[in-house]
C-alpha cells in the first residue's frame, strides 16, 4: 500500500497511487546508484540479509522494468543469529560438497588459488557492507527524486515503501527533514464532529445514518488518528477525505502490520548496537566468533566507556581445549587512540611491556590493553580472587564471562544497598582480596573502587583490569594509594566501624610500615620508596619485591 500523503482535497489513496504512476519516473533513468551493477544484491538475497525491503503490496510498474528485476519484497531482515546459522548451515554444506566432489572442488578453485588458507569467512560481511552502503545510496536517490517530482505540486507522492532501508531502521534525520518540508502540519487539521453513538443525526427527513457514505468515510478517516503514531496518515482529516470502508479496513491491515514490524526494527536495533558501536573491523572479528560457534548470539551492550565498550553474548560451543560459560561479556577496546593517551603512563613505565611499547604502532598498543587484562585475570583466576575468567583473546576483544545473570550484569558495589552485615562482609572480603593481588599476584589494582566491584553471588567481584600493575611499576605504590583511599572510603561512609582508614589498609595490603600520620608526609614516604626501586631497577636492571611480610621496605629480589 502506498503511502499516501495527498494533502488536498482530491481523493483516496487510489488517487494518489493513480498520480504516483502518471506522473513519477523510475528512477533508474537518472540515478547513478540505480545503475551501479547488481552484484552486490544477489549474494545477500540469496541468505535473505538484502531483507530492508518494506512490506509492500506489489510495487508498480516501473519497479518491474528495473534491469535487474523486482526487489525481493517478501523476506524480511533476520537476526545476527539467524545469518549467522543460515551461514553456518551453508559451510556445512560445501563441507560436504567438498568431500563428495573433491575433483570439482578443486577444479573450480582453478590455479588461481594458491594459498592453502584463504580466508573467505568475512566475504559475507563484506558483502552485507556493500549492500547497505548500495542501499543507502539508492535510498538517498529515492528521496530526491521525490523531491523533484513533488515540486510545489499540492499532490505529493512517496516513494517511502520503495526504500531498500526502511527509516525505522535507518537514521532518521532526513526523515524528520523530510516532515519540515510539509508544507502543511498534519497535526493541526481540526477534527470533524463524531457520529454520536445512536448510529444517526439530524431530525426528520434530514437524518443520516452511519452508513451515510459521507459521514462513514469521514470517520474512517477519523479513525485512522488511531493507528499507531509511527504510522504516518497524511492529512486526511485536513483534506476532508472521505475513506471508503474497504480502503480503511485495508489501512487498517496495513497499519497493524506496520506496527508489529517496527516493533520487530525496533527490537533488532536494540540487539544489533553491537554492530553500531564498533567499527568494521571490530564487527567482523565479532561475527567470526558466532561464525565460529564459540558464541551463540551477541545480546546487546552492557557499557559504553571512554575506552572501552562491553557487550552481552550467550557462549556457544565448548571445543576441546575450551569450556565456554554459558554468558560471556565481551569487552572491546576502542581503537580511537585519543582516549588511549592518557593512559600511557601505566604501561609505558610497565617493565613487563617496556620493550615492546617503543616499537609498537598505536594499534597494537590498544591490543596490549586487552592483553594486560587477560593476564591480569588470569593471575587473579590463579589466586582465586573472584573476577571474569577469561575466554578468549582477540586482537583488542576480550571474551570473558560474565557476572550476571540472564543478561542482567551484577550491580556494582556503588548501586546496590547492602545491608550491614553484607557491607561488613563486604569490606573484609575487599581487604583480603587486595592482599591476594598484591601478594599472589604481584598486581596493584590501578583503579580499584566501588566503581569496578561488582555485587554477585553474595560476595565482591574485581574487574577491570587492565591497567593494573606489577607494585613495582614506577608509579605502583601511589596507584596503591589511590586504590585504598577509595576502598577505605567507601566502607567508612557505607557504616563499617571496623574499616582502616586508607594509610592502615596501604600498610596492611603491601606489608609496608609507613608511620606518617598525615597524607602529605605518608605520600611523600611512597614516592621515595618508588623513586629508591626505581634507582635499583636502573643500576642493577632487574626488578624489586615490593612485598616484603616484615615491613621492610622493598628489597632487591633474587
Ligand atoms: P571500563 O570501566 O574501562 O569501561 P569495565 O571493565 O569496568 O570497563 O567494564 C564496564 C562495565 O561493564 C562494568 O562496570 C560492568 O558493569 C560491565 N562489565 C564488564 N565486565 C563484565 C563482566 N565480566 N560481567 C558483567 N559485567 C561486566
Ligand atoms: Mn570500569
Amino acid at each position: 500500500m502506498g503511502r499516501l500523503t495527498a494533502r488536498d482535497g482530491q481523493g483516496g489513496p487510489g488517487r494518489t497511487r493513480k498520480v504516483s504512476q502518471s506522473e513519477r519516473r523510475c528512477p533508474e533513468e537518472g540515478p547513478r546508484s540505480c545503475r551501479s551493477p547488481p552484484a552486490p544484491v544477489c549474494p545477500m538475497d540469496s541468505v535473505g540479509v538484502a531483507a530492508a525491503a518494506p512490506d509492500a503490496g506489489p510495487g508498480p510498474a516501473w519497479q518491474s522494468k528495473c534491469p535487474w528485476g523486482t526487489p525481493n519484497t517478501t523476506s524480511i531482515s533476520c537476526s545476527l543469529a539467524d545469518v549467522m546459522s543460515e551461514q553456518l548451515a551453508k559451510e556445512l554444506q560445501l563441507e560436504e560438497e567438498n568431500a563428495a566432489f573433491p575433483e570439482v572442488v578443486a577444479v573450480a578453485e582453478g590455479p588461481f588459488i594458491t594459498g592453502e588458507n584463504i580466508d573467505t569467512s568475512s566475504d559475507l560481511m563484506l558483502a552485507q557492507m556493500l549492500q547497505m552502503e548500495f542501499d543507502r545510496e539508492y535510498d538517498a536517490q529515492l528521496r530526491r527524486e521525490e523531491k523533484k517530482i513533488n515540486g510545489d505540486s499540492k499532490v505529493s507522492i512517496s516513494f517511502e515503501n520503495y526504500r531498500k532501508v526502511h527509516p525505522y531502521d535507518s537514521d532518521s534525520s532526513e526523515d524528520e527533514v523530510d516532515w519540515q518540508d510539509t508544507r502543511h502540519d498534519p497535526y493541526r487539521a481540526d477534527k470533524p464532529t463524531t457520529t454520536p453513538r445512536r448510529g444517526f443525526i439530524g431530525k426528520g427527513k434530514d437524518i443520516t445514518t452511519k452508513h451515510d457514505e459521507v459521514v462513514c468515510g469521514r470517520k474512517n478517516t477519523a479513525r485512522m488518528e488511531n493507528f499507531a503514531p509511527e504510522f504516518q496518515v497524511g492529512d486526511g482529516i485536513g483534506m476532508d477525505l472521505k475513506l471508503s470502508n474497504q480502503v480503511f479496513n485495508a489501512l487498517k491491515q496495513h497499519a497493524y502490520s506496520e506496527e508489529r514490524r517496527s516493533a520487530r526494527l525496533h527490537e533488532k536495533k536494540e540487539h544489533s548496537t553491537a554492530e553500531k558501536a564498533v567499527d568494521p573491523k571490530t564487527r567482523l572479528l565479532l561475527y567470526k566468533m558466532v561464525n565460529a560457534g564459540m558464541l551463540e548470539t551477541i545480546t546487546g551492550c552492557i557499557s559504553t566507556g571512554k575506552e572501552s565498550v562491553v557487550f552481552h553474548a550467550y557462549g556457544g560451543n565448548a571445543t576441546e581445549d575450551k569450556v565456554i560459560p554459558p554468558e560471556c561479556a565481551i569487552k572491546v577496546f576502542k581503537t580511537t587512540l585519543n582516549e588511549f593517551k592518557n593512559r600511557d603512563k601505566y604501561i609505558k613505565d610497565d617493565y613487563r611491556f617496556k620493550d615492546r611499547f617503543s616499537k609498537l604502532n598505536p594499534r597494537k598498543i590498544i591490543r596490549m590493553w586487552a592483553e594486560k587484562e587477560m593476564h591480569n585475570l588470569t593471575r587473579m583466576q590463579n589466586a582465586g580472587i573472584p573476577c571474569p575468567q577469561v575466554v578468549i583473546l582477540k586482537k583488542h576483544v576480550l571474551v570473558m564471562s560474565f557476572i550476571g545473570k540472564d543478561q542482567i550484569p551484577a550491580p556494582k558495589l556503588k548501586d546496590v544497598t547492602l545491608s550491614s552485615e553484607d557491607m561488613k562482609k563486604a569490606y573484609y572480603q575487599t581487604l583480603n582480596m587486595m592482599q591476594q593481588l598484591y601478594r599472589e599476584c604481584n598486581l596493584v589494582h590501578a583503579d580499584l573502587s566501588e566503581y569496578n566491584m561488582l555485587w554477585h553471588d553474595g560476595k565482591v567481584w574485581l574487574i577491570d583490569v587492565s591497567q593494573s600493575v606489577e607494585p613495582t611499576h614506577p608509579h605502583g605504590l601511589e596507584f596503591l594509594f589511590r586504590d585504598c583511599r577509595n576502598v577505605a572510603q567507601f566502607f567508612q561512609k557505607g557504616g563499617v566501624a571496623e574499616a582502616l582508614n586508607e594509610r592502615e589498609l596501604f600498610n596492611a595490603v603491601s606489608g609496608l610500615n609507613i608511620s606518617a600520620d598525615n597524607e602529605v608526609d605518608f605520600q611523600a614516604e611512597i614516592e621515595a620508596l618508588e623513586k629508591m626501586n626505581e634507582d635499583h631497577v636502573q643500576n642493577h636492571g632487574k626488578k624489586l619485591s615490593t612485598f616484603s611480610s616484615d615491613g621492610d621496605p622493598p628489597i632487591y629480589d633474587e
